[in-house]
């Protein structure tokens, strides 16, 4: 199949060899798992249990009210469900720190494991064949999926986009474009007939002919399964994609397959494409073959202060220490730890945080792997106007940003930035430009949040005046239709009296 060029782009060393070749391995059960009811994109759950409750594994333990359970339909909300990654005991609710930038608390449910590790009373496996759309829809969404590669959106909000665009196919993101991350490349190496599965259930609720499943270049062994996989299977195939940051971006994805751009702030379902992640349909192959909800995913630890890098089937809730300890530990002080690749990562230093639904990796850099922290100013050199996937001028965008100048940068297509680093790889004056452009996004953000109150807030004003004028209207038309009565009895009552006053005459 012939690619489309895809502009920009940057080739950062990949130092996947440190973990490509360790095949994924179960975890010890920990001590305590830590499991935040906000582990997706949207609404958080609310936890379902109590301190002291014993849980079995698989038990939906967090759910937000406003989330579906009955069946899909348009009506699914864009949240997702937490379960128990294993059986034990509740030992607290409280509010600890989350693995996401914003570094803030929120609520974390906390599980003592019992050992015993078993699956309490699942639903029962689901035929794709002859379950109807809404049914494995509901199965989706019950069972807590959402974006693997870690987007974390929830799947079955995703998968909904049927009933409202005429979709044609369906994408599988094997490009695991990030460096040093490898647990996709090991899964699709490990898992691939169990992937392919859940592809094809895909396939069958989205009802597309196509499946073109992308799998960087340089990952032969996992194209080689999957192909091994698809067999003879109608519709689908293995399409290998050029090894090249940040491939593995839906927008990138798309155009390099079918030549097509979606549009800013559209979907690609706009242009008759799904996409989702080949760890995306194992999750979705055990929920309808087996009725598990997902309680694990697979984690890469990497980085050259890692003693043993390594891929790890993780249950959901483990905190990263657990995971290093593992790996033997560091063999020398970290100079920056990561949650997910270098360059769209999320640093981090507290070991206390768990593992979520979005941790594709964690990362133990060293000195030598990780950019100086002091930053030169901008040289105008341009180098970072080839590298942006986007088409952006990103040193144009530093200034009006790092100038609070918004409302120009979002003119000069801040909202189109993807946030890949591409551009802040290729600095020369090592600006964390991408820094920037987070703190330009959120200050937009905030800024249409204002605009929206303002327009609430007159929108209330206007109403609050429409009501006032109307009960004075109401109150004038009944002032006068008093007087006009009062009129009329005083009329007839004179009226009246000529009448006595006559016949007396
Ligand atoms: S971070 Fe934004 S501006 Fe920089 S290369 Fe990526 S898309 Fe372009
Ligand atoms: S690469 Fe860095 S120094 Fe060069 S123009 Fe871009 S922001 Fe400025």
């Amino acid at each position: 199949m012939a690619l489309f060029e895809v502009a920009g782009g940057v080739h950062p060393k990949d130092h996947k060899e440190l973990s490509a070749y360790r095949a994924i391995l179960g975890v010890p059960l920990p001590a305590e798992l830590c499991l935040p009811m906000h582990q997706h994109i949207g609404m958080a759950a609310k936890p379902l249990v109590q301190v002291g409750d014993l849980v079995s594994k698989g038990q939906l333990i967090g759910l937000c009210a406003k989330g579906c359970l009955e069946g899909g339909g348009s009506n699914t909300a864009i949240t997702a469900p937490v379960h128990a990654s294993t059986s034990g005991r509740i030992t607290g609710i409280e509010m600890q720190r989350a693995p996401h930038p914003s570094g803030l608390s929120e609520i974390m449910v906390m599980l003592e494991p019992d050992g015993a590790d078993v699956w309490g009373e699942l639903p029962a496996p689901l035929d794709p064949k002859t379950s109807s759309f809404a049914e494995l829809v509901a199965r989706i969404q019950q069972s807590g999926i959402v974006g693997l590669g870690g987007a974390m959106f929830p799947t079955a909000a995703k998968l909904e986009t049927r009933t409202r665009y005429d979709l044609h196919s369906l994408i599988i993101n094997g490009a695991e474009c990030e460096p040093y991350l490898t647990n996709d490349d090991r899964l699709m190496r490990e898992q691939a007939p169990k992937i392919v599965d859940g592809i094809s259930i895909l396939q069958h609720i989205l009802n597309v002919p196509e499946v073109i499943i992308a799998i960087e270049d340089r990952r032969e062994q996992a194209a080689e399964a999957m192909r091994a996989a698809i067999g003879l299977r109608e519709g689908m195939k293995v399409v290998l994609v050029p090894t090249r940051y940040p491939m593995g971006s839906e927008k990138h994805l798309i155009k390099a397959l079918t030549g097509q751009e979606v549009p800013a702030g559209s979907l690609p379902s706009a242009l008759g494409m799904i996409v989702n992640n080949v760890g995306t349909a194992h999750a979705i192959h055990k929920a309808v073959r087996y009725g598990q909800p997902l309680v694990s995913r697979i984690v890469t630890v990497s980085g050259g202060a890692i003693n043993n890098p390594g891929n790890f089937e993780v249950l959901l809730g483990t905190k990263i220490g657990h995971l290093v300890e593992l790996c033997g530990g560091f063999s020398q002080t970290p100079e920056q730890m990561l949650i997910g690749g270098p360059m769209m990562g999320v640093p981090f230093s507290d070991l206390e945080v768990p593992v979520t639904k979005g941790t594709t990796g964690i990362l133990a850099l060293t000195k030598t792997e990780v950019k100086p922290g002091i930053h030169r100013p901008c040289i105008r050199c341009g180098a970072c106007i080839p590298a942006c996937p986007c088409g952006l001028q990103p040193q144009d965008l530093f200034v009006l940003v790092s100038n609070e100048k918004i409302e120009p940068a979002l003119e000069a297509g801040l909202a189109d930035c993807i946030l890949c680093g591409a551009c802040a790889y290729v600095c020369p004056s090592h600006i964390p430009l991408v820094q920037f452009y987070h703190y330009g996004k959120g200050q937009a953000l905030l800024m249409r949040q204002e605009v929206a109150r303002a327009k609430r807030l007159k929108r209330l004003a206007d109403e609050r005046l429409l009501r006032a004028e109307e009960k004075a209207r109401q109150k004038k038309a009944k002032q006068e239709a008093r007087k006009q009565a009062i009129a009329a009895r005083k009329k007839a009552q004179e009226a009246q009296e000529a009448q006595e006053g006559e016949g007396k005459a």
